[in-house]
């Protein structure tokens, strides 16, 4: 028996993934809190301090707010009540009966190399690119990782409310942070809700806040930046990275198969057609799933112009390096 799987080890992870599915509520909580606290200092102090006239810097001032703070708002919401997409979602007809025998019986890959196609706690066909989150308790579709911020994991259809509400949440605490620099140092800002003391503290908690979630939010949001333009999620990163060097070993170069290029990348994350402006589906809030391209989770375009779908494989095909 491996260490990773010796009784006291499981049940310390077992601890460990039901603490961090009960704290989901609280940091949401948590979060709202934060963000809606922010805000108001915003819109009732800041705005008025730069603008304390009505004008037009004042009204694109607030144009500007209204809108980051709505498309954060709107984001938020929406990946926290969208499911990222299960296996139970994906009709287990679509395999023949030898496939799932097959998949049902073939050793897991050994640690680092690859990926188990069958999901024991699930007694499923895990599809290509998802995997068993211990927290949610079912294997996500193209899961890129769980979130206690959002109390959920990260996946297939709630990638993009995550990524553009990371992108809204790190604009909004770059804008506000400088702004709220210089009447912090001139210690002269007033508003209708507190007095002198009351707002400098809050201007400074404001002030830290968002200096620290601009420095920490924005390494994660162009860290997924960079997934989303060559396709990988974050676990498939960590392997590609173990096959790049394996393959580097052999004197080969290694591609991630589901690497389409920038623009299409970028086009089926959103799900958007070919034909539409791409800043149209990050710039204006909009309910589409992404991966609208006719995918359902069970199969993912490949470089080479096939799908990825175990429906398809006959053979005892090689995927996994
Ligand atoms: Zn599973
Ligand atoms: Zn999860």
């Amino acid at each position: 028996m491996s260490g990773v799987d010796s009784p006291l080890l499981l049940r310390m992870r077992d601890f460990a993934d039901f603490m961090i599915g009960c704290v989901g509520p609280i940091l949401i909580f948590l979060a709202t809190v934060l963000i809606s606290g922010i805000a108001f200092i915003h819109f009732t102090a800041l705005v008025p301090y730069y603008s304390p006239e009505i004008s037009v810097v004042y009204l694109l001032h607030m144009v500007w707010s209204v809108w980051l703070l709505f498309n954060i708002g709107f984001n938020y919401y929406k990946v926290v009540t969208t499911p990222p997409g299960c296996t139970a979602d994906i009709p287990q007809e679509l395999y023949s009966e030898d496939l799932l025998v097959q998949i049902r019986t073939e050793d897991a890959p050994q640690r680092g190399t690859g990926f188990s196609r069958w999901c024991k706690s699930c007694k499923r066909v895990k599809p290509p690119r998802s995997h068993h989150c211990h927290i949610c308790k079912q294997c996500v579709l193209r899961m890129d990782h769980h979130c206690p911020w959002v109390g959920r994991c990260v996946g297939m259809h709630n990638h993009k409310f995550f990524f553009l509400f990371m992108f809204y949440l790190w604009l909004a605490c770059v804008w506000v942070f400088p702004l709220s620099l210089y009447p912090l140092y001139m210690a002269d800002i007033t508003a209708w809700w507190g007095d002198e003391i009351t707002i400098q503290t809050s201007m400074l908690l404001a002030f830290g806040l968002t200096l620290s979630i601009s420095a920490a939010l924005g390494g994660l949001m162009f860290w997924h930046l960079y997934l989303i333009g060559t396709n990988q999620t974050t676990i498939e990163f960590y392997y590609n990275n173990q096959m790049k060097k394996i393959y580097k070993g052999r004197g080969q170069v290694y591609q991630n198969e589901y690497d389409l290029g920038w623009r299409k990348n970028w086009q089926m994350f959103f799900g958007i057609e070919s034909a539409s402006p791409i800043w149209l589906a990050w710039l204006i809030p909009s309910t589409s799933l992404p991966h609208s391209w006719g995918m359902d989770g069970s199969s993912f375009p490949l470089r080479n112009g096939e799908g990825d779908s175990y429906a398809h494989m006959n053979n005892n095909v090689d995927h996994l390096v």
